[in-house]
């Protein structure tokens, strides 16, 4: 059965000694807990990825990368590869997230391609759908998300997508405050299960952590992921303090 899973996007914030420091908190926080089987993942920014693995590296919690290049390797002044991602043994990378789509224009063609790059280095993928405000106003919300997924997903054989976790992530809830409701979070993503039965089949969708992100916090994370099809989540803010981003995950 699924797993579930709780990841915190630290995003371009904190200073190496920052970084550092809450680090040492989450440890201090983790030390004193029982997450019970949900996993934890942390994906700082990337000059500080080789320190958090050093802190995770006793099992606390697994690291992974904000984004990955769709190219394998060369010419690309700035970026950074799925190899190079590998060869500092990370886990987890996300893909796709909707600032990466809003501000540097991110396809479903190239979330399609950074995600093949991923898999070809044995880290899992953690690839983010969701829909804008103008979108969910329309009602087109489902149309959006299912598009996304097709476009940068469904080319998977039904093996390599065992190795996807998905995040639905309603872009008008991301770092606002708004969350959406326990029921419109359900509701995407049963539609995004049923996406997933209907391509690859019923265990391959029953064996798909799907996370919602988007305003998460210690006070509404237990009645998002009390719905069965809600497998945990993709948090930002709150995974800037240790406590806060600890109390989400202890939120099963
Ligand atoms: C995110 O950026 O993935 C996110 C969910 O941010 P926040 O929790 O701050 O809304």
């Amino acid at each position: 059965m699924r797993k579930h899973i709780v990841a915190g996007n630290w995003k371009m914030n904190l200073t190496f000694d920052q970084a550092n420091e809450l680090a040492e908190q989450l440890m201090d926080a983790l030390e004193k807990c029982n997450l019970n089987k949900t996993e934890l993942i942390v994906c700082p920014p990337f000059p500080y990825l080789e320190l958090l693995s050093d802190f995770g590296s006793d099992s606390y919690f697994m690291v992974g990368a904000q984004n990955v290049n769709d190219n394998e390797r060369g010419a690309y002044t700035g970026e950074v590869s799925a190899e190079m991602l590998a060869s500092l043994e990370l886990t987890h990378c996300i893909v796709g997230h909707s600032e990466r789509r809003l501000y540097y224009g991110e396809t479903n063609e190239q979330i399609a391609h950074k995600v093949d790059h991923l898999l070809g280095h044995n880290i899992k993928p953690i690839v983010c759908c969701g829909e804008v405000l103008e979108e969910r106003e329309a009602g087109k919300q489902f149309e959006v998300v299912e598009r996304q997924l097709k476009e940068g997903l469904f080319h998977l054989s039904e093996r390599a997508f065992g190795n996807i976790i998905i995040a639905y992530e309603p872009v008008w809830a991301i770092g606002t405050g708004k969350t959406a409701t326990p029921q419109q979070a359900q509701e995407m993503h049963a539609f995004i299960r049923g996406l997933i039965r209907g391509r690859y089949g019923a265990t391959t969708a029953d064996d798909t952590s799907i996370l919602y992100g988007g305003s998460c916090k210690p006070n509404n994370a237990k009645e998002l992921f009390a719905n069965p099809d809600v497998d945990g989540g993709l948090i930002g803010g709150a995974s800037l303090k240790a406590d806060d981003f600890v109390a989400i995950a202890l939120s099963f």
